[in-house]
């Protein structure tokens, strides 16, 4: 379909065709041709389509009420999935406030961070140090965490950047550290930005857990957990883990944070939890830091959508789904299996340069020299390639031309948490 014969736009795309419904892992086109989901979309779908128990809890909310104002009523969705989430949350997060999206779960954790702050006497911090590449939403606050010159582009004067320190993009370094040194080496360039910035100005560190669509499925060293958490405890810098694709059992525990211990303070959350059923996100923080907003007031901030019946029904259905099917422990053991499968690949394709990720956040990444881990040229355009031959052959992956600040050519392969391993086959 040309742009011509639609009114809507986004970014120019190949012309794709109409979707018709999906089951499981697939997609159905109006034509009837099938996709292996190879994405859950935008790493969305975790529980796959059409779920009978979301559709049916959904259909029963829709027949009782869509909408009611959260200054007007309470409603059982909204408070009843507050107090499901809150049990899954670590230790002490059990302060739950809802958004529409991952932009808005981001921004939310943000001005949390900024307002308990203040409260707390320390209204010199504002800034939020975060990682660079990554990526925390398209909104002008959330760009500002954002960074970097693909996403910023022509709205960069609209926003104040905020400080970035390097991701830890140790797959490509070539130093002979061992893997617990090289995770200190990069956790320690967020002391130096803090000391750099002033501590009585830095509120926030935020970083995702595992990276997402920004640096192909990035993984730390343990280590790097462990020495973040040491030194925002340190210099009283509040630690946010933007969980919004790795939350909702996307990493084969239901929060990455999960695989160090290492605790955040607020967490951000979408994509799964609504798992593509309704727009929901969710930010959890620490009961003292929501406990200080409420004592002086209450939290400044809030969205027309916030907490609504219908988006909350399906997100308390996705929970239950979840827990019933153990699609967490699936994700886990299915999840080593495709790392261990696109391994294989390696040995094939010499032009596959590293595989990463954990659970089915997985990814590999294309490379014209291992040893040198030179990107292939841009003229390629291998990762368009690429997806538009899969997507011919009914497989849809998720790839982008970012890779630790330089170019670089990585592919998502992260199908819903449900995946069977002979589904895995068929992707292979
Ligand atoms: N944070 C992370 C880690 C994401 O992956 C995304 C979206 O891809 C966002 C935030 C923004 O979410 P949304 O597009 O729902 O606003």
């Amino acid at each position: 379909m040309t742009t011509e014969q639609s009114n809507l736009f986004y970014l120019a795309t190949q012309p794709r065709p109409f979707l018709d419904h999906g089951e499981g892992i697939y997609l159905y086109d109006e034509s009837g041709k099938r996709y292996i989901d190879g994405s859950s979309g935008a790493m969305v779908s975790n529980i796959g389509h059409s779920n009978p128990r979301v559709l049916a809890k959904m259909k029963a909310q829709m027949d009782k009420a869509t909408f009611g104002y959260r200054l007007h009523f309470r409603t059982h969705p909204s408070e009843d999935l507050a107090t499901k989430l809150a049990g899954l949350m670590p230790e002490g997060l059990d302060r739950i406030f809802f958004v529409s999206g991952g932009s808005e779960a981001v921004e939310t954790a943000e001005k949390l961070a900024r307002q308990y702050a203040v409260t707390q006497g320390q209204s010199s911090r504002w800034k939020v140090i975060a990682r660079t590449p990554a990526y925390h939403g398209g909104t002008l606050g959330a760009l500002a965490l954002t960074g970097g010159k693909l996403f910023a582009g022509p709205f960069a004067p609209m926003f104040q950047d905020m400080p970035h320190v390097k991701a830890p993009t140790c797959y490509l370094d070539r130093d002979n550290l061992s893997d617990e040194d090289r995770g200190i080496k990069y956790a320690e360039m967020l002391r130096e930005r803090i000391e750099a910035e002033g501590a009585d100005t830095v509120l926030a560190f935020i970083m995702e857990p595992v990276g997402g669509a920004s640096t192909g499925a990035l993984v730390a060293p343990d280590s790097y957990y462990k020495r973040i958490r040491e030194i925002c405890d340190e210099y009283g810098v509040i630690l946010i883990f933007d969980e919004v694709m790795t939350g909702a059992g996307r990493t084969g525990t239901f929060l990455a944070c999960e695989h160090w211990g290492a605790t955040p303070d607020i967490i951000a959350m979408s994509k799964g939890l609504g798992a593509g059923y309704a727009p929901l996100g969710a930010v959890a923080a620490r009961r003292e830091m929501v406990d200080a907003l409420m004592e002086a007031g209450g939290f400044l901030h809030g969205f027309t959508y916030a907490g609504n019946p219908l988006a909350c029904a399906a997100g308390l259905a996705v929970l239950e789904e979840m827990e019933e099917q153990n699609i967490v422990q699936n994700c886990a053991a299915m999840g080593e299996v495709l790392h261990a499968r696109l391994k294989t690949l390696m040995d094939r394709y010499p032009f596959i340069g590293d595989v990463r990720g954990k659970g089915l956040l997985q990814a590999f990444e294309l490379m014209s020299d291992r040893d040198t881990k030179d990107p292939l040229p841009k003229e390629m355009n291998a990762h368009s390639e690429l997806v538009e031959l899969a997507y011919a052959r009914g497989l849809i992956l998720y790839s982008r031309r970012t890779r630790g600040g330089v170019e670089g050519d990585h592919f998502l392969v992260c199908p819903p948490l449900i995946i069977t391993e002979t589904q895995i086959d068929e992707i292979m």
